[in-house]
């Protein structure tokens, strides 16, 4: 089997580089390992940057998002019993849509099916070879069946858990990381909106995000330890939990209704450089992480794939290798950005058990900053849409 640019991972970053290639009459094959009802029902992300809004509409997939996703042109950051607005759209003429990363999945992988692309669900034993030669390939076992993939380059699409990060010699790479002493419990409720935007609380207690998901599903989650078990929690100890975080003096309540879904993620940072090697390039998760505060993951993978689409189309329509050349300095200027951004807001909103009671005021002292000061929101407000130069 041949083809020009054989991706592995139909995440958001492989479905979207297959469909954008495609776009521009290239040829790709994407390799996947779960199957395609798997991929369509996993909730992970739901804040998109207008980048990447933009980036989804241009690849001729953004007409769902637009009808079904929430235009946000703020948040409220809760904290010492009050609430304080970021008005995102006044402060950087931008704002964000929530619409599910498995939304997005779902529009990209009709996108693939409408226009005869190939993809293989439930694929097994990937592995690359030959990638400092200029014939690599990719072997894998899909229905019992041994295939191998030749093609010009291979894209490591396949997450923080995949194959293609290691193929890279470990003596090139660097990995960064910092793990956090803390986890996430992320709950799904039916219920109405708690508020009309999402609110990031900070408490003595610990952190909650109340995000949304749908008009009647909500999506909540707060501080916990990671080695926590979801059965220890009761919905009625969630709900006290909840509140204690989030109600402010000022009357607001977080709205309860039926939990249907419980889970704990870890959170961590970690930037694995470089991001190429021969003829393999990695995007997305399988080159880095950031801790969901800043809502920043599926928007940095997009933005890898709008850096090596072009990269790559300039390589076959104009046979210029200097964007692929670049691809991991240019990709890692946006990633490293996002990567302060995502650990400053971590680190601002979160309980650090170890940190002093001075250091908690400082928490306190920056969060008033940036709800008064209009420099200090604006530059919150920037990285949070996305509209950073870098
Ligand atoms: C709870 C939570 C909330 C989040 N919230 C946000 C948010 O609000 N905004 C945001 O931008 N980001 C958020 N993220 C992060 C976001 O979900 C990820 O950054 C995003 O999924 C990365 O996309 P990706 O395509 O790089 O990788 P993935 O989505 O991980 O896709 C990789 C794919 O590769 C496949 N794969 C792995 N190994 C192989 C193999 N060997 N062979 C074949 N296939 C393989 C996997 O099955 C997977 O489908 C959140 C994440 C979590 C966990």
């Amino acid at each position: 089997m041949r083809t020009q640019v054989g991706i592995i991972g139909a995440g958001p970053a492989g479905l979207l580089l297959s469909h954008l290639l495609h776009l521009r009459g290239i040829e790709s094959v994407v390799l996947e390992m779960r199957s395609r009802e798997q991929i369509e029902s996993t909730i992970r992300a739901g804040v998109l940057e207008q980048g990447t809004m933009d980036t989804l509409t241009e690849a001729g997939v953004g007409a769902r998002m637009k009808a079904e996703g929430a235009l946000h042109h703020g948040f409220e950051l809760a904290f010492e019993g009050k609430r304080r607005r970021i008005d995102l759209t006044e402060l950087t003429g931008k704002a964000i849509t929530v619409y599910a990363q498995h939304e997005v999945l779902k529009d990209l992988v009709a996108a693939r099916v409408a226009a005869d692309g190939t993809l293989f669900f439930g694929v097994k034993n990937t592995a690359i070879h030959g990638i400092d030669t200029d014939a690599p390939s990719i072997s894998f076992e899909h229905d019992g069946e041994q295939h191998t993939l030749h093609c010009d380059y291979v894209i490591g699409c396949d997450g923080s858990q995949g194959v293609s990060r290691a193929a890279i010699p470990a003596a090139l790479r660097q990995d960064y990381e910092r793990v956090f002493p803390f986890g996430w419990f992320g709950i799904l409720v039916e219920a109405p909106p708690s508020s009309d935007e999402l609110i990031y609380a900070r408490h003595d207690r610990g952190f909650a995000l109340v995000s949304t998901r749908s008009p009647n599903v909500q999506r909540m989650y707060f501080q916990c330890d990671p080695k926590d078990s979801v059965d220890n929690w009761s919905d009625d100890r969630i709900w006290a939990e909840m509140h204690a975080r989030v109600d402010s003096e000022e009357g607001h309540q977080v709205v309860e209704g039926k939990i249907f879904q419980k889970n704990i993620v870890g959170m961590r940072s970690f930037v694995s450089t470089t991001m190429q090697h021969g003829r393999l390039f990695l995007a997305g998760d399988a080159a880095h992480i950031v801790p969901p505060t800043g809502a920043k993951g599926l928007n940095l993978a997009v933005a890898d794939v709008r850096v090596l689409t072009a990269a790559l189309v300039a390589f076959y329509k104009e046979n210029r290798t200097d964007l692929l050349d670049g691809y991991s300095e240019t990709a890692l200027r946006r990633i490293w950005r996002a990567e302060h951004f995502s650990y400053w807001m971590t680190c601002m909103m979160h309980r650090l058990d170890d940190a002093t009671p001075f250091e908690r005021r400082l928490q306190v002292a920056e969060l008033e900053h940036v709800t008064t000061s209009r420099a200090a929101a604006m530059a919150m407000a920037e990285n949070y849409v996305g509209a950073v130069a870098v």
